[in-house]
């Protein structure tokens, strides 16, 4: 008999990419076999997200002709999984009925049964709880990318920030035990991999259940001591729980990157208020302060909304402000999408759609500017990248600095997952162009 293939397609954040390789996991160890070609799958999954009212109406337009977007094969089942079908559930078999089933990102260990229930030809499966125990040891992963490595460490979100979907999608706060997450890097340290993404939706609230590990600076100091680990990243932390311990380690120790994600909302305090943000745009300004004190440079960027409701110019120009403040590397900016079940989607969206695509466009032109001249101070210098593909043209390599820098450079493949040395001779406000040093 043919061996029966999938393909999933991910929609959204880190954290739903490494969800899939999870799934792809589970899946080749149940005989299936990935495949590229959507047409010739026998089943085919999207993961999806469900952060922004976009997300959602980029999925219902796929599902909506599903045979034209993915040439389906004949008697091909589809799934959805994530945090869109975590939210909508039920009501997206009442709205595409050509899916089979629904999954949220709770239920990942159930998908063996779950699959088996739809092979034997029930319409419609669903299982949408959201399992507190099952979380974390899914240990057939399939990881896309052979050189880093991503590893959840905490799931689900305490902070109900008045806009944001992810405690409803994703369930409450819960942090993975210290040594299962050093075993499983361990064994990654085993198979080559030198790179570790710590991932969490606020990473950086991860206590060990078990206690034995005391805080999450001390988890990045274990994480280095592993043999063959050259490089720690984590994402995304929260403000308020960014301690000054974590910047010691950075400073501390070379294995833990000197770069930083940390998203700020919102430059005006009533406005991070009215977000339900748990600290001010003072508050915020003293942690970046510690940042930019250490004794290593440390890179940072940043999550920003434009047009929350009751956003004012004076708001808006206390975001770009903070932003002049601050000197980001680089930024996400979103323009605000009303999500049902959040705080804020009861508060008047006052703001036009057209002013909220004009402050995006002044803010992110804004950022092009402060990017342009940080990345000209790289003119010269030398970095140690981790060679991790092409180039978008695929014309040149591609590596990143420990700043989380992508430099493009021309050299030969063989140094993919490789180290190389590079020295920038050219930059953009997205990227900088180097030649190999050495
Ligand atoms: N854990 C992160 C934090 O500290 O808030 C949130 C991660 S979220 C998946 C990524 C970003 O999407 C958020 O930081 C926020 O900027 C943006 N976002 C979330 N909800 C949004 C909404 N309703 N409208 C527009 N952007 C939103």
């Amino acid at each position: 008999m043919e061996q029966k293939k999938f393909f999933i397609e991910t929609f959204g954040c880190q954290m739903n990419h490494h969800d899939s390789e999870k799934v792809a996991g589970t899946l080749i160890r149940m005989g299936y076999a990935p495949t590229e070609d959507s047409s010739e799958a026998d089943l085919l999954l999207l993961n999806t997200c469900n952060i922004r009212e976009k997300a959602n109406q980029k999925v219902f337009s796929r599902l909506g002709s599903i045979e034209k977007c993915y040439r389906t094969k004949v008697g091909a089942k589809v799934g959805l999984l994530g945090c869109m079908a975590q939210m909508e559930g039920e009501k997206i078999f009442e709205r595409t009925p050509n899916v089979n089933l629904v999954v949220g990102s709770s239920s990942y260990s159930f998908l063996p049964q779950l699959i088996a229930q739809v092979e034997q030809g029930v319409p419609h499966v669903i299982d949408v709880t959201q399992d507190s125990d099952r979380l974390f040891e899914t240990y057939t992963q399939s990881r896309e990318n052979p050189y880093k490595a991503y590893v959840t460490i905490m799931e689900g979100c305490n902070r109900y920030c008045a806009f944001c979907v992810v405690p409803y999608t994703r369930g409450p706060e819960r942090s993975r035990n210290g040594t299962h997450i050093l075993s499983e890097i361990r064994q990654l340290a085993s198979e080559g991999y030198q790179e570790i993404l710590l991932l969490g939706q606020t990473v950086n609230s991860w206590r060990d259940p078990a206690g034995e590990i005391p805080s999450f600076a001390e988890l990045l100091r274990r994480v280095a001591d592993i043999e063959g680990i050259r490089r720690i990243r984590f994402t995304s932390p929260h403000p308020s729980d960014f301690h000054p311990e974590i910047i010691e380690v950075i400073e501390t120790v070379p294995a833990v990157c000197n770069q930083v994600h940390l998203p700020v909302q919102s430059g005006s305090t009533p406005i991070l208020q009215r977000m339900k943000r748990d600290y001010t745009r003072e508050e915020y300004w003293r942690r970046v302060e510690l940042i930019k004190a250490a004794k290593r440079e440390i890179a940072l960027s940043t999550d920003i909304i434009v047009g929350f409701p009751g956003e004012s110019q004076e708001d808006f120009e206390e975001t770009l402000s903070l932003m002049e403040q601050v000197q980001y590397d680089l930024i996400f900016s979103f323009k605000y999408s009303p999500r049902p079940g959040t705080e804020a989607y009861s508060f008047e969206d006052g703001i036009s759609e057209e002013e909220k695509s004009r402050r995006l466009l002044v803010l992110q032109e804004f950022q092009r500017k402060i990017q342009l001249e940080r990345n000209a101070r790289f003119i010269g210098k030398e970095f140690e990248v981790l060679v991790e593909g092409k180039s978008r043209d695929a014309k040149d390599l591609m590596g990143r600095t420990t700043q989380n820098k992508i430099v493009n450079f021309l050299g030969p493949p063989e140094l993919l997952g490789k180290w190389a040395q590079v020295r920038v001779t050219r930059f953009s406000a997205h990227s900088l162009q180097g030649e190999l040093a050495s």
